[in-house]
C-alpha cells in the first residue's frame, strides 16, 4: 500500500449518518450530506446517502462533476452561491443551489430554460454569521422575483452559521429563521419546501429540548465525517471520530537527543510545540508535509510529539522503541487537516470496508499486518 494515504472506513461514516439520521428524523429534520471536505468522493457520498441522508451538497462544481462520474445520480445542491461563470455547468449538474444574488439566479434560469429544465432555488439569508446570504429584510422581495422567472422555482430558504463568526446559532435566530419562512409563503404563496438551518455547527440547538419550527433540512459534513461538533470539537454521543486515519512512513531516525528547546519563529508552529522531557526521545522523519494536509490539525499518537512541519517533512520525536525507518504512523485528522489531505495530489485514498454485506467485518481491516502505531 502507498503512503502516504488516507483509509477510510466507509461503515464509520455510513454508521455515523445512521446515529444523526435518526436523531433529526422524528424531529421532521432530513440530513443534507456535505461532501465538500472529501471532494466530492462518490463512495463516500453514497456511504453518507446509505446511512440516510436525504440528498448531497458540495461548494464546488468540480466536486459535484466527480459525484456523477462516480455514479451519485441522486439530487446534488450547490451550497455555495454560484459564480456567473459557471450557470451552465451548475444547471446541469445539480438539481437545485444556494443563492443569494438576482443576476445569478437570472442567469441560471436562462441556462435551465436552455437545457428544458427547472432549476431549484434556494435563497441563502444571512443571519448573523457575516459570509454570504441576503439580509432578512430583503428576502421576500427577491423570493417574489424569483417566483416570476422561467427555469427556476424557488424551493426554500437557508442561513448558515458559525463558518466565519465561530459562533453557534442561537435559538432565537432559528426561530427568526422559521418566521421569514412564514412570511414568504404570506407574500408568494406556495409552500417552502426547504428551510435549511445550517451546517454541523447546529446540532447542539437541533437536538436540544426546544421545538425546531419549519426547520426542516441541515447540511452536515463535519458532524457526520468526524463524529465531532465543531465549534467545540467534542465527539457527538455515539458518533466514530477515526473513520478517516492518515498514514505517513518514517524516512529517517535518529537516536541523538534533540537540541531541544527550538526557537521557532512561526508563531503557529511554537504553539503545537512541547518540549519533550525525556531525552531518550527519538527524532523521527516522515515523508508528509504542509504540501499535503494541515500539519496542525493532526492528531499524533500516544508518546509522540510535533516538532514541526516543512512543505514534505514532519519532524517529531517520540519515546516509542518500535518506530523505525519504514514504519507507518497513523493521524487522526481535524476537519481542515481533513479537507487538504484529501484535496492533495499525492495522498492515496483507501477504502475500507466497502462491501459491509458480504464482507464480515473481522476482515476489514487488511491494514492490521502492517506495523501500525
Ligand atoms: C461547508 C458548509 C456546510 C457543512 O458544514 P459542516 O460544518 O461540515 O457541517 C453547510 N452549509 C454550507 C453553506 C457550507 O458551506
Amino acid at each position: 500500500m502507498s503512503c502516504p494515504r488516507i483509509e477510510v472506513d466507509l461503515d464509520k461514516i455510513r454508521r455515523n449518518t445512521q446515529t444523526i439520521a435518526g436523531r433529526l428524523g422524528p424531529r421532521g429534520i432530513g440530513v443534507t450530506g456535505v461532501t465538500k471536505a472529501v471532494c466530492g468522493h462518490p463512495a463516500i457520498a453514497q456511504a453518507i446517502l446509505d446511512g440516510g441522508a436525504v440528498g448531497l451538497a458540495d461548494a464546488r462544481i468540480s466536486n459535484v462533476q466527480r459525484l456523477r462520474q462516480g455514479g451519485i445520480t441522486g439530487p446534488v445542491t450547490l451550497i455555495r452561491t454560484p459564480m456567473l461563470s459557471q450557470a451552465d455547468e451548475v444547471v446541469q449538474f445539480c438539481q437545485m443551489s444556494y443563492n443569494t444574488e438576482i443576476a445569478v439566479i437570472a442567469a441560471l434560469a436562462s441556462a435551465a430554460i436552455q437545457k428544458d429544465k427547472i432549476h431549484g432555488i434556494i435563497l441563502m439569508v444571512e443571519m448573523g454569521d457575516g459570509r454570504e446570504g441576503i439580509s432578512p429584510e430583503n428576502v421576500a422581495e427577491i423570493a417574489q422575483e424569483v417566483m416570476t422567472m422561467q427555469g427556476v422555482a424557488l424551493k426554500g430558504i437557508g442561513a448558515n452559521f458559525a463558518c466565519l463568526s465561530g459562533l453557534a446559532p442561537t435559538a432565537s435566530q432559528m426561530a427568526s429563521l422559521c418566521d421569514l419562512a412564514n412570511e414568504i409563503e404570506a407574500v408568494c404563496g406556495p409552500f417552502l419546501k426547504t428551510v435549511s438551518g445550517g451546517n454541523s455547527a447546529n446540532l447542539p440547538w437541533a437536538v436540544g429540548w426546544r421545538p425546531n419550527g419549519r426547520i426542516n433540512d441541515l447540511r452536515l459534513g463535519e458532524a457526520i465525517l468526524l463524529g465531532v461538533e465543531p465549534i467545540t470539537g467534542d465527539q457527538i454521543g455515539g458518533m466514530h471520530t477515526d473513520a478517516f486515519t492518515l498514514v505517513a512512513e518514517i524516512t529517517e531516525t535518529d537516536k541523538k537527543p534533540s537540541p531541544f528547546p527550538i526557537a521557532f519563529v512561526d508563531p503557529t508552529l511554537a504553539r503545537l510545540h512541547i518540549v519533550p522531557t525525556s531525552g531518550a526521545a527519538k527524532r523521527l522523519i516522515l515523508a508528509i508535509g504542509h504540501q499535503d494536509t494541515d500539519i496542525s490539525g493532526l492528531s499524533l499518537p500516544v508518546g509522540c510529539t510535533l516538532i514541526g512541519a516543512t512543505s514534505d517533512h514532519l519532524v517529531i520525536s517520540s519515546i516509542r522503541s518500535h518506530l523505525q525507518l519504514g514504519t507507518e504512523v497513523k493521524f487522526q485528522m481535524n476537519y481542515s487537516a481533513l479537507m487538504h489531505a484529501m484535496a492533495a495530489p499525492d495522498i492515496e485514498i483507501k477504502l475500507l470496508d466497502d462491501r459491509p454485506a458480504r464482507q464480515p467485518r473481522h476482515t476489514q481491516g487488511k491494514s492490521e499486518r502492517l506495523t501500525l502505531v
